[in-house]
Parts: structure tokens; C-alpha cells; sequence
């Protein structure tokens, strides 16, 4: 007889983008002259540039010539990529990462998931709360977790870092040591940053306690303020306890073409062993490749013409993120993040609920967001909002917000 692995019955059964889209359908359903605004996606909306659309094209052009085909992709990715990114995102930035220290992948979400399958199933896991939920859901799928508490919707046996409002939203140092400590800066879902000095702290507590962090750099492109480090290998010692990840996922809109990559120094060995090694040793068996057309799109954000039209994309969704602060601010509201991020973190009002707030936005606005309560526990009482949207919807959103709520 076949067994499944039973700890992906311990996940919650209800996701929580399918409840929202339930409730969602229903207000449609009971309201159908309101036009409902979405304010809640975590993805891209604007198209791929012209610089990625043009290497896109020359790329299938060379795949159906006898001279310019490619088949299988390097295990760890074309070098052409892996040098362009070792440059941008790290040489320029003082961090010395060389391109064999970069493992190309088809996205950040799915190199958060698989890492975990480097490390024993005995390591203890250490998440922010709030947190993107894919960290927690991964390790309890592989079984690194207790059961769910229902009560406190979190999971047993695994470390729960309180990101507060009197804190920034960042986390506090936990008790107890955790063996993988997953951070992600810019924040999903707060928007917070944190400062060098203060990044420094966690690669300090790693490297003395022999812990290794998972370092989420996906909103790295929308870091405005000066400072604010791009890369936990800014860092010192960063190198002997740090992994990275990046995507191309939201800053050149790339959610539907898949790709990302993650830093694994030489440097950085457990139990003897250097965890490049392991990785690499996956990465050739378990693991196809990102497409040689997609990588040379990858190459192409790198260019000159292409880092402006970046930038161009982010600076357009940084516009409506400060519309939302301003308009929730003129609404009476208290928000943070937005500025360095593209989520806005909103307190809900007093005496309510995250999901009341859904239900009271939904219902009196015609505006979805994101329930904080669904990124953990202490996102209880907040809210999420998110800079994506178009400007026309993100404008009109607020205009309801200030009316419906405002004075
Ligand atoms: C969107 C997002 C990613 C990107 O994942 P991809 O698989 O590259 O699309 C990674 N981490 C966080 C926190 C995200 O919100």
C-alpha cells in the first residue's frame, strides 16, 4: 500500500487567498452594480519592457537555428547570466560574490521551499510573525513541524518571532536557538526595512550560534532609502552564514516567466561541509533549469536600457504606494511600510478585527485587501494593502476609503 506524506494534511485546510476570493464572489454575487477594487494581490501588473520583450525574441530566434540551439542548460546557469547578476547585485554593491556562488533558479518562491531539503529534518525553524506563508508551509509539508494550533494559528515546533509595532516591525533575537532563520527585507507582508546595523546583529547572533539564515531579498529593487542594505552580505561575516535569494519576479514583472536566483558562499559550511556543495549536488539532479530564453530576458534587466526600464516599473508602483499612504492618512487611518516596499501595513481600527476590517472595506468600499491575521498571529489587527494595482483603481480606492471611512 502507498502512504502519502501525511504532514501535508497538518496545513490549514483553508488558504487564505481562497477564503478571501470566496467572500469576494459573494459580495459580486449580492452586489453586482459595485465595481470591486482589488488592493489586495501580491502580484505584478504592469507587461514585460522592451528590452526583455527584444532578448525574448532574438533568444527563440537562436533556438530554431542548427548553429545558436541550446539543450540542456548549465546546472548552475548560463554563466552569461550568473556573471551579469555576480556584477550588479553584489561587485558593484562592495560584496565580493562570485557567479559560482549564484544557482539560477525558476523563482525565489520555489528556491524558499526547496532549501530546506539541504538541511536534517532535526533543525529547528525560526519565522517572523507575520510572515510570507510559503517559509512555514514548506518546512511543515517536509516535517519539520508539530501540529497547527487552531487557537493560535501557528504551528508547534517552530520558533515564532513577533515583528510589533513598537519594534518597526522587525523581529527580536528569539529564546530559544533556532537552527534556520528566515528573514526577508523589504517585508512581506509589513513593508518594513531594517538597517545595517541592525541586519549586522542577526549575522552576528548566526555566526556565534551556528545558525544559518535565509536571507528573502525578493523586494530588494523597491529600497529607496539611502543606506538600507540591498543584500545581507553587506554585512560582514554575512558570507559564513547567510543564503540569499533574489527574484526577477517584482522588479521586472517577471511572475509569469519564472526566475530568480539564490547566493550560496563557498565560504559557509555546517557540519563540515560546504553547503554550495549540497547545493549544487540538488541543483543537478532535482532541478531542470530556468530556460535559456528566459535567462537571456534575465540578462537583458541588466542593461543599461533595461535597469532604467526597472526602475521605471518600480518607481511607477512606489507612485501608487504613496497614494495609499497619503489617502489612508487623510483618512484617519495609521499605516506604515510603502515607502521602501510595495505593501502598506494598516492598523485596523480599534475594537475590530483583521477579517471585520476585510468585511467593513469589502462591504462599505468595494475594496479587497489582505486580512493580517492570515500572515500569523500577530499580524492580528492590521491589514494589507498593496501597490500593484493600476493608478485609475488604486486612485478610485482611495477616494471610497475617504469617503466611506474618512471624518
Ligand atoms: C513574490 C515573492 C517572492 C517571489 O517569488 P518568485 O517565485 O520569484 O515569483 C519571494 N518572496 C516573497 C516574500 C515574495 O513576496
Amino acid at each position: 500500500m502507498t502512504k502519502i506524506n501525511d504532514s501535508y494534511l497538518k496545513l490549514p485546510g483553508s488558504y487564505l487567498f481562497s477564503a478571501i476570493g470566496k467572500k469576494v464572489r459573494a459580495f459580486e454575487a449580492a452586489h453586482p452594480e459595485t465595481k470591486v477594487i482589488r488592493l489586495g494581490i501580491g502580484d505584478v501588473t504592469r507587461p514585460l519592457t522592451k528590452t526583455v520583450i527584444d532578448a525574448l525574441h532574438s533568444a527563440v530566434e537562436e533556438m530554431g537555428q542548427e548553429e545558436t540551439f541550446r539543450g540542456y542548460a548549465p546546472d548552475l546557469g548560463y554563466e552569461f547570466l550568473r556573471e551579469a547578476i555576480a556584477g550588479a547585485d553584489y561587485q558593484e554593491r562592495g560584496c565580493a560574490i562570485a557567479p559560482d556562488e549564484i544557482f539560477v533558479s525558476d523563482g525565489a518562491k520555489c528556491d524558499c521551499g526547496n532549501i530546506q531539503e539541504i538541511f536534517s529534518l532535526k533543525n529547528k525553524v525560526a519565522v517572523c510573525d507575520p510572515v510570507y506563508p510559503v517559509y512555514v508551509d514548506s518546512n511543515v509539508m517536509a516535517g519539520r513541524a508539530g501540529e497547527y494550533d487552531e487557537e493560535r494559528g501557528c504551528f508547534t515546533g517552530i520558533i515564532y518571532m513577533p515583528c510589533l509595532e513598537e519594534n518597526g516591525f522587525l523581529p527580536m533575537l528569539p529564546e530559544e536557538t533556532p537552527d534556520l532563520i528566515y528573514l526577508c527585507f523589504p517585508n512581506n507582508p509589513t513593508g518594513s526595512v531594517i538597517t545595517r546595523p541592525e541586519l549586522q546583529k542577526w549575522v552576528d547572533y548566526a555566526n556565534e550560534k551556528g545558525s544559518v539564515i535565509l536571507y528573502d531579498a525578493a523586494y530588494e529593487a523597491y529600497i529607496r532609502t539611502e543606506g538600507i542594505p540591498h543584500s545581507i552580505y553587506e554585512c560582514d561575516g554575512a558570507d559564513t552564514c547567510a543564503i540569499e535569494f533574489h527574484s526577477f519576479s517584482k522588479n521586472a514583472g517577471f511572475t509569469g516567466l519564472r526566475l530568480g536566483y539564490t547566493v550560496v558562499p563557498k565560504k559557509l559550511v555546517r557540519d563540515g561541509t560546504p553547503l554550495n556543495a549540497l547545493w549544487a549536488r540538488r541543483h543537478g539532479t532535482k532541478y531542470n533549469g530556468a530556460p535559456y530564453i528566459v535567462q537571456r530576458a534575465g540578462e537583458a534587466v541588466y542593461s543599461k536600457e533595461g535597469r532604467k526600464e526597472v526602475k521605471g516599473l518600480v518607481d511607477d508602483y512606489m507612485e501608487n504606494a504613496s497614494l495609499i499612504l497619503k489617502g489612508l492618512k487623510e483618512a484617519g487611518f495609521t499605516a506604515s511600510g510603502g515607502v521602501d516596499a510595495p505593501y502598506i501595513w494598516l492598523k485596523v481600527p480599534e475594537g475590530m478585527t483583521s477579517w471585520e476590517f476585510f468585511d467593513a472595506l469589502l462591504e462599505r468600499a468595494g475594496v479587497v485587501g489582505t486580512p493580517g491575521s492570515g500572515f500569523g498571529p500577530c499580524g492580528e489587527g492590521y491589514f494589507r494593502l498593496t501597490a500593484f494595482g493600476s493608478r485609475e483603481n488604486t486612485e478610485e480606492a482611495l477616494e471610497r476609503i475617504r469617503t466611506n471611512f474618512g471624518g
